[in-house]
C-alpha cells in the first residue's frame, strides 16, 4: 500500500502548459507516460501573441490526434509581401497553396488560444496525464534518482510537492527551471520594443488582403497580418523616445493605424508593447531538468517561428523520454537533445533577425535566401528548413538529419496515422525474415507495396531504405544491402544510444 505521507510520484513533471508544454503533455500522453503538467495561471494568456504555424508543426499536431480539431481555426496564408515607404514591393515571399512533402500546408494563420485550447482539451484523452491549472512552482531539488517539485496551489495558498523523474521547463521565457539548471543565456544582439495591436472587424475590409505585408519604412516600419475571422494585427516599431504606456492608449493606437484602418472599421481587441529578443540558453538540461520552448530560445517574430521552434523541441524530446521511461534506453540519449535542436532554432534566429534587418532599413540584402533577383521584379524569398545538429543522425548518410516526407497510402490514410509515433523504415524490398527482426524491434514497414509513390522517393533519392525518427526526422538511409544491415543494427534496443553521446 502506498504510504499516504509520501509525496505523489511521476515519471515527468512539466512546467507551465503554454503551447510547448501542452504539446509536450500530449506526446508524453501517447507515449504513455505518467505526467503532471503544473501551470500558474487559470486560463489561456490573454495578450496577442503567434498567429502564424508551419507544416512541420501541423503534423506534429498530426501525430497527437489534433489535427482535425485544429483544422476549423485555422486559415491558410498566401504569404508575406515586403513593400517600401511608397508601396512598393522590394520582396514577394508568396507560400505554394499545395500540400508540401509533410503532407500539410507550408502556412497557417491561427488566433494562439484557439489553438492553446484545443491541446488542454486533448489532454483528457490520457488518464496518465493530469493537469492542475493555478500551481506555482517554486523550488525543484534534484538528487540521483529523482527531483523533488514544489508548487504552491494558488487556489488554497497551500504549499504542496510532488517528486519526478524528470522535470521540463516549458515555462516561457522568464523560466525558472532555467535558473535551477544554472544556464545563463548566449545574445543575438536583437532587442526591440513593438506594439502588437489585434482589431476585429465592424465591417468588411477585403482591400486590407489576406497577404501579410511587411512594411519596411524606414521611419515606422510596421506588420500587417490577416488573422482568422474577424481579427486583423498589426506590429508597429515603438520609436526610442516613445513611452511604452502612452502608445497602447487607444488615442494613440487609433492615430498609429490611421494609414489603414479606424474605429468606425473595427475595435481594438488587445494593445501592448513586446520587446522582441533573440536570446538562446547555453545549456538545456542539467541531468532531469530539461527546458523546451521559450525557456531555451526566443526570437523575434518576423518568421512566424517561435512557437513553432518550441514545438519542434518536445516533438524531439517526448520520443526520447518515452524510450528512456517505459523501454530502458540510457539516459544519455538526453545529450543529443540539446545538440540537434540547438543549431537548428539557431539558424531560424539568425534569419529572423536578418529580415528584421530587412523591415528595418529597407535593405534588401544579396544573399538572404536561396531566392534570385529578377530584372524588374522584386527579390523571390525561399526559406530552406534548417538541418537537425549532430546526434543521432548518422551523419555520413544521405538525407540523414532531414525531414521525411509524408506518403498517402493505397489504404486512404496517410503514412504517420498508420505508423504512428514510432520508428519507420521505407524500404524498396524487405524479406519476410527482415520484417520479423523489424517488427520485434519495433519498427513499422513501408514499402512500394504501401505506396508507389514511396518507391519512387527512394529511387529519386538513389537509396534503398530510410529510417525515419518518431518526430519524422530522418536517422540514416542504405544505398545497399549492407547499409541497409547497419541501419537496422541501430535500432537493436543495446545501439539505441550512439556511443560517443
Ligand atoms: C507578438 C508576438 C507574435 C508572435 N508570433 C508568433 C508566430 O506567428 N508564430 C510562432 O511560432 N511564434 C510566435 N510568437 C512566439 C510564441 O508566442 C511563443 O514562442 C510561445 O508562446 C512560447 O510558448 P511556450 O509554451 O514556450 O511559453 P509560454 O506560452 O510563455 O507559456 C509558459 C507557461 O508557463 C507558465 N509558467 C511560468 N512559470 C511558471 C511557474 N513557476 N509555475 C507554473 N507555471 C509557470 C506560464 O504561466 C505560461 O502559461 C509570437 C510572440 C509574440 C509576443
Amino acid at each position: 500500500m502506498q504510504d499516504k505521507s509520501a509525496p505523489e510520484e511521476f515519471d515527468v513533471v512539466i512546467v507551465g502548459r503554454g503551447p510547448v508544454g501542452a504539446t509536450l503533455a500530449n506526446l508524453l500522453g501517447l507515449c504513455g507516460v505518467r505526467t503532471l503538467v503544473l501551470e500558474r495561471e487559470a486560463r489561456t494568456y490573454h495578450l496577442p501573441r503567434a498567429v502564424h504555424f508551419d507544416d512541420e508543426c501541423m503534423r506534429v499536431f498530426q501525430t497527437i490526434g489534433l489535427a482535425d480539431a485544429i483544422l476549423p481555426h485555422v486559415i491558410l496564408s498566401p504569404g508575406m509581401l515586403f513593400l517600401d515607404a511608397a508601396g512598393r514591393m522590394l520582396l514577394d515571399w508568396s507560400r505554394p497553396q499545395t500540400l508540401t512533402p509533410m503532407g500539410w500546408h507550408l502556412s497557417y494563420r491561427f488566433h494562439q488560444p484557439d489553438l492553446e485550447d484545443v491541446l488542454i482539451g486533448g489532454l483528457a484523452r490520457w488518464p496518465h496525464v493530469t493537469l492542475r491549472n493555478r500551481c506555482d512552482v517554486f523550488a525543484l531539488d534534484q538528487d540521483e534518482d529523482s527531483v523533488r517539485v514544489r508548487y504552491e496551489d494558488l487556489s488554497s495558498g497551500k504549499l504542496c510537492e510532488v517528486r519526478a523523474g524528470y522535470v521540463i521547463g516549458c515555462d516561457g521565457a522568464r523560466s525558472l527551471v532555467r535558473r535551477f539548471i544554472g544556464s545563463s543565456m548566449d545574445d543575438l544582439g536583437f532587442h526591440e520594443r513593438w506594439l502588437v495591436i489585434d482589431v476585429l472587424l465592424k465591417r468588411d475590409r477585403d482591400d486590407l488582403g489576406d497577404y501579410s505585408l511587411q512594411h519596411c519604412d524606414p521611419r515606422r516600419p510596421a506588420t500587417y497580418v490577416r488573422g482568422t475571422g474577424t481579427r486583423r494585427r498589426w506590429e508597429i516599431t515603438v520609436l526610442p523616445d516613445e513611452d511604452s504606456q502612452a502608445v497602447t492608449q487607444p488615442a494613440q493606437v487609433w492615430e498609429l493605424l490611421s494609414r489603414w484602418i479606424g474605429p468606425d472599421d473595427a475595435e481594438i481587441e488587445r494593445a501592448a508593447v513586446y520587446t522582441f529578443h533573440s536570446v538562446i540558453a547555453q545549456q538545456w538540461r542539467n541531468r532531469r531538468l530539461l527546458l523546451a520552448g521559450d525557456s531555451a530560445h526566443q526570437t523575434p517574430p518576423f518568421l512566424g517561428q517561435g512557437m513553432c521552434a518550441g514545438i519542434r523541441d518536445v516533438a524531439n524530446l517526448a520520443w526520447k523520454l518515452g524510450a528512456i521511461i517505459r523501454e530502458g534506453a540510457a539516459p544519455r540519449l538526453l545529450d543529443t537533445y540539446q545538440s540537434e535542436r540547438l543549431p537548428h532554432v539557431r539558424e531560424f534566429i539568425e534569419l529572423a533577425i536578418r529580415l528584421g534587418g530587412v523591415i528595418n532599413t529597407k535593405a534588401i540584402e544579396a544573399g538572404l535566401a536561396a531566392g534570385q533577383p529578377r530584372d524588374n521584379a522584386p527579390v523571390k524569398l525561399e526559406v530552406k528548413k534548417p538541418l537537425l545538429g549532430p546526434g543521432l543522425a548518422l551523419g555520413d548518410l544521405p538525407l540523414a538529419g532531414h525531414l521525411a516526407p509524408q506518403f498517402a497510402l493505397n489504404d486512404g490514410r496517410r503514412s504517420d496515422d498508420r505508423t504512428g509515433y514510432s520508428h519507420v523504415l521505407f524500404v524498396a524490398d524487405v524479406t519476410l525474415s527482415s520484417r520479423l527482426a523489424l517488427s520485434q524491434a519495433g519498427i513499422e514497414i513501408l514499402t512500394h507495396d504501401d505506396a508507389e509513390a514511396i518507391g519512387d522517393w527512394l529511387r529519386e533519392q538513389g537509396i534503398v531504405a530510410a529510417l525515419v525518427r518518431p518526430d519524422r526526422y530522418i536517422r540514416g538511409t542504405a544505398r545497399n544491402e549492407s547499409e541497409l544491415a547497419r541501419l537496422v543494427a541501430v535500432l537493436e534496443p543495446s545501439t539505441q544510444v550512439p556511443s560517443a553521446a
